[in-house]
Parts: structure tokens; C-alpha cells; sequence
């Protein structure tokens, strides 16, 4: 029986990844994400429940539009495949047991896939377009806050909390003065925000390995371009400078839900 709950993870994976790729594709463009219907960017058709289903949906139309043959990014099947798999491995780390239920354990794992979930829109919306989304880090605020309430409820110890949340705080202070100063480079602040709510729910420790990792990726990647680049021999344009710029926030965020699974399988 226990292959069945963990199908019903994987699957509900794949259909947070398929809210992942509208969020992504969304929230940079100011497109309400939750209440307006689905809709093909290309003809604009709506989309039926049964274009909504993941993957299956992908391959049923052979990776098109069902109105107008656009061809659908193979990344967004990637993704909920991605997405799906994620979920899973979370839940076998997590180790739960759903026939002999742990009400603390399952309200850490909701926090957890939900905690996943932003940053998996993070990730996202940072490699499309080199930004850390503010209303994307507000729903994390938000959630690290109820996670505080709740960890507070289940008296453990919360001063890290405390001292994440207060910094989170000074945080935004800075970058709305900053706004005011129509400064509007505010990445880095953003990524500390972000680097904040990682604290708070993934404690000191992993967040340490996250940030190294991050920086073992990041160093990987420009050397991989390296190459690219000096392969090409291309003199280097405004745009490719452009795509010189790290998402810092992609790296941060992917790093951390590897090392949270790796720390969990450590665990237990
Ligand atoms: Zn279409």
C-alpha cells in the first residue's frame, strides 16, 4: 500500500510542477495566477481540465497546442516530471509513515512541500529573467512566519526564528528606502531575504552546504561557458553580457532542496 501514497505524491508533484510553469511565466509578466483560467500565450484559447492534466497531457497532444499546433517548451514536461520526482524523494527522506500517523510530522511535511514549491518558483522565475520575484519572497515571508507560529506552538527551540524574521524585517526596511531612492538594482537584498527564509526552515547547517554548493555550481556553469564562449570565438555582445549575469537565487534554491533531501536521508 505504501506505493500507492507515494504514487499520490509523485502525481501531486507533477501537478504543482505544471503551477510552477504558469507561476513562472506569470508573475514576471503581472498575470494574476490564481484566479484567471488558463490559456495558450499563442492563440489564447482556454484550456480544458483535460489540457491541464501533467504529462499526460504533454504526450497525449504530442507536446501541442490542441487549438492552434503551437509547439508546447519540452521544458515545461520537464519540469513536472522534475517536479513530481522532487515531491517523491522529499517524502521517501521524510520517511513518513501515513498508516501510523504523526500529526507534527505531517504538518512539517505540508510546510516543507509548500516551502519546495516557492522555491521552485524562485528557481524558476530567476533563470528566465535574473530576478528574485518580491511578492514570490512575501508568500515565503509569510509562510516562514506561520512555520515560526507553528514551531513556537510545538515548543521547540525558536530563537533562530526570531533573530531570521527580525533580519527579514531590516531587509525590507533597506530595500523600501532604497525603492523610495529609486534605486532599483535590489538583488542582492532579495537574495539575503531569500538566504533568510532558507535559515528559518532549513537551520543553519544546510544552509552553509547550500551556499557551497551554490558556489561549486555557479563556478561549474561559468566554466562550462568558458568554453562555449571561447569555442564560438564570438566577440561578446550586450546581450550575451546580459546572460553573463548568475541567478544566485536559482542556484541558492536548487542547492537547497538537494542538500534538504540529502539531509533528511542522513537523518533518518
Ligand atoms: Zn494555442
Amino acid at each position: 500500500m505504501e506505493w500507492l501514497i507515494y504514487a499520490i505524491i509523485f502525481i501531486m508533484g507533477t501537478f504543482f510542477g505544471s503551477f510552477f510553469t504558469l507561476a513562472v511565466y506569470r508573475i514576471p509578466l503581472g498575470i494574476d495566477i490564481l484566479y484567471k483560467h488558463s490559456f495558450c500565450p499563442k492563440c489564447n484559447a482556454k484550456l480544458k481540465f483535460i489540457d491541464l492534466i501533467p504529462i499526460v497531457s504533454y504526450i497525449s497532444l504530442g507536446g501541442k497546442c490542441r487549438y492552434c499546433g503551437e509547439r508546447v517548451r519540452p521544458r515545461y514536461l520537464c519540469l513536472e516530471i522534475l517536479s513530481g520526482l522532487v515531491f517523491l524523494l522529499y517524502a521517501i527522506s521524510f520517511k513518513i509513515n501515513f498508516f501510523n500517523l504523526d500529526l507534527n510530522k505531517l504538518i512539517t511535511f505540508c510546510f516543507m512541500l509548500l516551502y519546495i514549491a516557492f522555491l521552485f518558483i524562485i528557481a524558476g522565475i530567476d533563470k528566465e529573467n535574473i530576478s528574485i520575484d518580491k511578492s514570490v519572497l512575501l508568500f515565503g515571508i509569510v509562510l516562514s512566519c506561520l512555520f515560526m507560529i507553528y514551531v513556537c506552538i510545538s515548543s521547540k527551540v525558536i530563537y533562530t526564528y526570531i533573530i531570521c524574521l527580525i533580519m527579514v524585517a531590516i531587509f525590507l526596511i533597506i530595500d523600501t528606502k532604497l525603492l523610495k531612492k529609486k534605486l532599483t538594482h535590489n538583488y542582492t537584498i532579495n537574495t539575503l531575504i531569500l538566504s533568510m527564509i532558507m535559515i528559518s526552515f532549513t537551520g543553519a547547517d544546510t544552509f552553509y552546504y547550500t551556499v557551497n554548493l551554490s558556489l561549486i555550481l555557479i563556478v561549474l556553469n561559468e566554466f562550462i561557458q568558458y568554453i562555449k564562449t571561447s569555442k564560438k570565438r564570438k566577440s561578446v555582445t550586450n546581450t550575451d553580457k546580459k546572460q553573463m549575469k548568475i541567478p544566485v537565487g536559482f542556484y541558492l534554491a536548487v542547492s537547497n532542496i538537494c542538500l534538504m533531501i540529502i539531509y533528511n536521508f542522513l537523518q533518518n
